[in-house]
């Protein structure tokens, strides 16, 4: 029941309405003020941008904002990006920066804020073909060029996600109705200690915690041991107990490992593995031709994770999941409601909430759709490229200066640590990487691989280039020898 009728005369109703109307108008604000407010944004935006170089890529001294939600009057625009810059923009890391070189660096590529706008104003319905044929079959040709791009058949569905932790969830539920688990307890899951803790996550989430989890033992280079994996299973079926899912990684995050990708697929295939690949890293050298031999045999996973917001450079808020078979997306995500009747699915034309948790969702297809008409996949292919011999190079030369190395880096992410003629590696590693956070020019993150603090570099922000490399180098050089007249 609503408001009681019998409360207003009838005029009374009416004046009413068209009262609360005249002051509802101010959601619909003129063309002018939404003109005015484009153009400062623009404004911020490119200041923003074309300062980013003078830029600290960290900063750890924040000013936090007392009174975000005081929502009493109405507030300029003006102010508001004063308080965005001075309270937001101004602390922490700076993901859209050549300088960021920690953790997996993030895109940010200015055509998909132009996706987000645009897909925000028309406020299309991308989640049902029946309420936007066109949003959802842009969405659908976008992984169908995802699909063609990993060599999956065209049994493929894929759903684009807001990141690579759903996907992965989404792949592992899909695995887990596929082999119609039950009683956890007896099924065996094979990962790597490297595999990234959105997979222990996911099987977490999807009820399959209980699962016996089987660490696989890696080679020299941080890469699965096929072989190792092959006995593990015997062993478990021996057991009594049941081999179902392979967690794998092309790219892995701390060291940029690549597992042997064919070899697993083989065996997944022959032991009757859901075989899954987490490329949320390292999955668009794919697109660089002298990478392309580390994919061979990708087309044996039946589900792929990868994230566009990552090594396509797009903002945060795109990843993108791939089922080989796409029926067991559907089986494990479809839905029926009442009132959806009127939503029937087109035979042609799946629906992304069909095949995802989300039913209404962002339109993520114009993000990824802009940058990649606007400029063309061949400057995404040369940035990836050069991602990749910038990591080689930083390798090269921070050997050069007396640092040891991990693995040579396969993709774009190595790491490395100094070793001090005495005193303790680790607190000597851990004090180097607070000098650079000090200093905050370049941004860098760190990882502990069986007892040892080792530096990281990971090089995938469009905008680094060699000059940020060269800085990084400089600047470990000088925090080293700082580091070293403090010893004695
Ligand atoms: C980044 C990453 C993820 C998680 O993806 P999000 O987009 O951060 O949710 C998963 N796996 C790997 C290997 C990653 O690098």
């Amino acid at each position: 029941m609503g408001i009681p009728l019998f409360h207003y005369m009838d005029n009374q109703l009416e004046s009413k309405i068209r009262n609360l109307e005249k002051r509802t108008a101010h959601l619909e604000p003129p063309d002018g003020d939404m003109e005015r407010w484009v153009g400062e944004a623009w404004q911020y935006a490119g200041r923003f941008i074309g300062q980013i170089r003078m830029r600290k890529s960290y900063e750890a001294h924040h000013r936090p904002k007392e009174n975000w939600t005081d929502f009493s009057e109405p507030t300029a625009f003006k102010d508001i990006l004063q308080d965005i810059e001075e309270h937001i923009d101004s602390s922490g890391i700076n993901p859209a920066s050549g300088g960021h070189l920690g953790y997996i660096p993030g895109g940010g590529i200015f055509p998909s804020a132009l996706g987000d706008f645009l897909a925000a104003v028309t406020n299309r319905y991308a989640g049902i073909y029946f309420a936007n044929p066109g949003a959802v079959e842009l969405e659908n040709a976008l992984l169908d060029w995802l699909r063609k791009l990993f060599n999956f058949p065209s049994s493929c569905l894929g759903n684009l996600t807001s990141g690579g932790s759903i996907a992965n969830l989404i792949a592992i539920t899909t695995a887990r109705d596929k082999h119609d688990i039950r009683n956890a307890s007896r099924h065996t899951i094979y990962l790597t200690a490297q595999a990234h803790h959105s997979n222990i996550k996911a099987l977490r989430i999807a009820g399959l915690g209980h699962c016996q989890m089987r660490i696989v033992p890696m080679d020299a280079r941080f890469r699965m041991d096929a072989s190792r994996l092959r006995e593990m299973i015997e062993e478990d079926r021996a057991a009594g107990l049941q081999p179902f899912l392979l967690i794998s990684a092309i790219g892995s995050t701390d060291t940029g490992a690549i597992d042997p990708v064919r070899e697993l697929g083989e065996i997944c295939r022959k032991e009757g593995l859901w075989y899954h690949i987490d490329a949320a890293y390292g999955g668009f050298f794919i697109l660089v031709d002298s990478l392309r031999h580390h994919f061979s045999g990708i087309e044996l996973a039946d589900s792929l994770v990868v994230d566009p917001h990552k090594g396509l450079f797009l903002p945060y808020g795109s990843g993108a999941v791939l089922i080989r078979e796409g029926k067991y997306l559907r089986q494990a995500h479809g839905y029926e409601a009442n009132y959806m009747q009127d939503a029937h699915e087109n035979p042609r034309h799946t629906s992304p909430a069909t095949l995802s948790p989300e039913l209404t969702k962002h339109f993520r297809g114009l993000r990824m759709l802009l940058p990649l008409k606007l400029f063309g996949i061949a400057p995404f292919k040369s940035a990836l490229e050069e991602k990749f011999l910038l990591c080689q190079y930083f390798y090269e030369e921070i050997g050069k200066r007396g640092f040891e190395r991990g693995p040579q880096p396969e993709l774009s992410v190595a790491i490395y640590r100094f070793i001090p003629p005495k005193g303790d590696v680790n607190n000597f590693n851990k004090r180097l990487i607070a000098e650079i956070h000090r200093d905050g020019r370049i941004f860098i993150s760190s990882t502990m691989i069986d007892g040892a603090f080792w530096l990281r570099i990971a090089v995938l922000c469009f905008r680094t280039h060699k000059y940020h490399i060269d800085l990084l180098l400089e600047l470990l050089e000088s925090a080293r020898d700082k580091c070293l007249s403090e010893i004695d």
